[in-house]
């Protein structure tokens, strides 16, 4: 049997946007060229600025958008090409945490029917039957029956993080898909979710596609990262290989803005310079070279290709790595 929860392979997802009835329709490139697997009981890491095509490419998976190209297999199923109606079994396996789990919890219902909502959907579990799960997996996540009948908005944004966990746990997921789920938390608050998350991988072997801006989160909690760029993935790897020897320049620049603990480690900070392009009018040839210190003529031309690095499954796409 198969060890690979999720297998991605050259997902595409463009947008059509209307300027006006005279104005031609724009195609915007939000995923244009994604591929990654993850082990079960592993956490891959998607990483990049804001805009890069991350939570698109977690909204691909979880069939939330529909992919314009491209293949989907979830523990061995392909999804990419199913109906909605042939998806129940996919829906139940994957679940979301969301950054802002206030906005993703209905105000007007009581904690104990926000994570019940998911069982009464798929299953025909009895009212008491689904009371004593909500309670059971209350306590996993460290909140209590007194929890149960209060509401959201009660909640401070840890508290709430912890219910939007409940609700994704409580069908037994293989799969969570959790985007920038700490980033509007306090950094303290951030390490005991970052903790939760890990702990409920080591007690129910979940695996994880954790989407985030923030490499010093994903440092503490990814076995393997994707470093995205303008929709695509340009480096990927071993979370301990691509922090100790980044290969392509964007992951470099990252890199050197991670703090760290001992100061006489301290690299050197690379300024990008300028902003991330538009996906609407992406740049030729390799879409960093606009902000690369490294852009050579041929970087404008020609779209390096992914290359195979020393390290087992480290790959970059950079025409430094042909020199
Ligand atoms: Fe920089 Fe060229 Fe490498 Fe792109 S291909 S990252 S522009 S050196």
């Amino acid at each position: 049997m198969s060890n690979t929860i999720l297998r991605v392979e050259k997902l595409k997802k463009s947008f059509e946007l209307s300027n006006g009835f005279f104005e031609k329709k724009k195609t915007i490139q939000a995923v244009s060229d994604v591929s990654f697997e993850i082990q079960k009981g592993e956490t891959f890491s998607l990483v990049g600025e804001s805009g890069c095509g991350k939570s698109t490419t977690g909204r691909l998976i979880s069939r939330l958008l529909e992919p314009t190209e491209g293949s989907i297999w979830i523990d061995g199923m392909e999804v990419s090409n199913k109906k909605e109606s042939q998806l129940k079994q996919m829906r139940q396996s994957v679940q979301m945490i969301f950054q802002d789990p206030y906005a993703s919890l209905n105000p007007r219902m009581k904690v104990k029917e926000i994570i019940a909502e998911p069982l009464t959907i798929h299953t025909n579990l009895s009212t008491s039957e689904r009371q004593k799960k909500v309670l059971e997996i209350l306590e996993v996540v460290g909140l209590s029956e007194y929890h149960s009948e209060r509401y959201a908005h009660e909640f401070s944004g840890g508290q709430r993080q912890r219910i939007g966990i409940a609700r994704a746990l409580i069908m037994k997921p293989q799969l969570i898909i959790a985007d920038e789920p700490v980033s509007a938390l306090d950094v303290s608050i951030q390490s005991q979710i970052l903790n939760l998350l890990k702990d409920l991988q080591r007690e129910y072997g979940i695996s994880y596609l954790f989407i985030s801006h923030d490499l010093s989160v994903v440092e503490h909690i990814s076995d393997n990262i994707g470093v995205m760029y303008l929709g695509a993935i340009v480096e990927s790897g071993p979370k301990d290989t691509v922090f100790a020897n980044p290969q392509h320049p964007y992951t470099k620049a990252l890199l050197s803005s991670v703090p760290v603990a001992n100061p006489r480690l301290r690299k050197e900070k690379i300024i990008l310079k300028g902003d991330i392009p538009s996906p609407k009018n992406p740049p030729s040839g390799c879409t960093f070279h606009t902000r690369c210190p490294f852009a050579m003529d041929i970087c404008k031309k020609e779209k390096p290709k992914r290359q195979q690095l020393q390290e087992e499954n480290h790959f970059a796409s950079c025409h430094l790595l042909d020199q």
